[in-house]
């Protein structure tokens, strides 16, 4: 029969293009619940889902910062029976950590691990009866390997990473996977809203050099690295479809073949001196050469590496 798959933060971006993805499987082996915070934004995904809704797609509410919220939409599926979570919703957060209050802080581990951890902990007890179920994670490179100006964004995901890789031995126990999904920079309105947000900082209590560094230096090369190598929605949903689909899903899933190279560098040095240097001087020293920064990680990346990676 159809699998029963719930997905978190569809209204935009990854999570959207994911939910039209499976509703539109042509075996019609999925039943798409997507859910999102705010229902009035479900325009743009109905509009994406087409026909779609009402047969295999439908819409619930769900705000993955609230108990109550996540506790009445699982309540609201038929027999609380769920086949695959995934765990989408996600917000991020750029900026020199002088200018961001524990509280902005907070909220971004409330909707990135707090929110996952929701979750996992309202649906899992049923899929641990059931003795089967698939669990899928969007986490981020950023997951693996931390950058600079995203210290707090970057926490939030490593947190996920260890939670979830700590969960995945029990729940291999009861037939229950686990998967975690690392895409590179995506075009989406994450970048958008970041960009949105940087434009209306004014840095209270950030010394001059750092709002250099952050303004002049890191934003530009950041925008020259989702120029570079920036994944659309699609290919993000052609992988996760693909992990799903797989008879053995892998635990990690790196999306982004160019990008490999660069989370290789942690695992090649134990000490972490190496990527830590390599980012360094990508940041301060090849800094106005990005492009050919970006060229010449692209032949770097050979066979084998490319391998590693789920490609969409
Ligand atoms: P997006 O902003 O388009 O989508 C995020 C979605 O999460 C939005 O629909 C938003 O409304 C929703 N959301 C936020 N807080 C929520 C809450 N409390 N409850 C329910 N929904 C909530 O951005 P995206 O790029 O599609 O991001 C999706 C996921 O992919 C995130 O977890 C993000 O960290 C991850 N990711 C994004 C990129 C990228 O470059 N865009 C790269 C790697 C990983």
């Amino acid at each position: 029969g159809q699998k029963v798959v719930l997905i978190t933060g569809c209204s935009s971006g990854i999570g959207l293009r994911i939910a039209v993805t499976l509703a539109k499987d042509e075996k019609k082996r999925y039943h798409v619940i997507a859910t999102m915070r705010d229902l009035k934004k479900k325009d743009k995904l109905l509009e994406a889902a087409g026909d779609a809704y009402g047969k295999t797609l439908m819409l619930l509410q769900l705000d993955v910062c609230s108990d109550d919220s996540v506790k009445e939409c699982i309540n609201n599926v038929k027999d609380r029976h769920i086949d695959i979570l995934i765990n989408n919703a996600g917000v991020g957060l750029l900026g020199p950590v002088e200018s961001i209050s524990i509280d902005e802080m907070k909220r971004v581990f409330d909707t990135n691990f707090f929110g996952v951890v929701r979750m996992i902990k309202e649906v899992m007890p049923d899929m641990k009866k059931r003795r089967s179920g698939h669990i899928v994670v969007m986490s981020s490179v950023m997951g693996l390997q931390g950058v600079v100006f995203n210290d707090v964004y970057t926490a939030s995901k490593f947190a996920m990473e260890g939670f979830c890789e700590s969960m995945a031995v029990q729940l291999m126990k009861f037939n229950i996977r686990l998967s975690m999904i690392e895409p590179g920079p995506v075009h989406t309105e994450f970048e958008t809203k970041m960009m949105e947000d940087v434009a209306k900082m004014d840095f209270p209590g950030v010394d001059a050099d750092t709002v250099r560094y952050f303004k002049d230096v890191y934003l530009p090369s950041s925008i020259d690295i989702f120029e570079a190598m920036g994944q659309t929605p699609e290919d993000i949903a052609k992988c996760t479809k693909k992990i799903i689909e797989s008879e053995r899903p892998r635990f990690r899933n790196l999306t982004n073949s160019l990008y490999t190279p660069i989370v290789a560098l942690k695992y090649a040095d134990e000490t972490g001196g190496l990527s830590v240097n390599t980012f360094y001087n990508l940041l301060f020293n090849f800094g106005p050469l990005m492009h050919i920064t970006m060229s010449i990680l692209k032949c770097l990346t050979c066979s084998c590496l490319r391998r590693r990676t789920i490609s969409p």
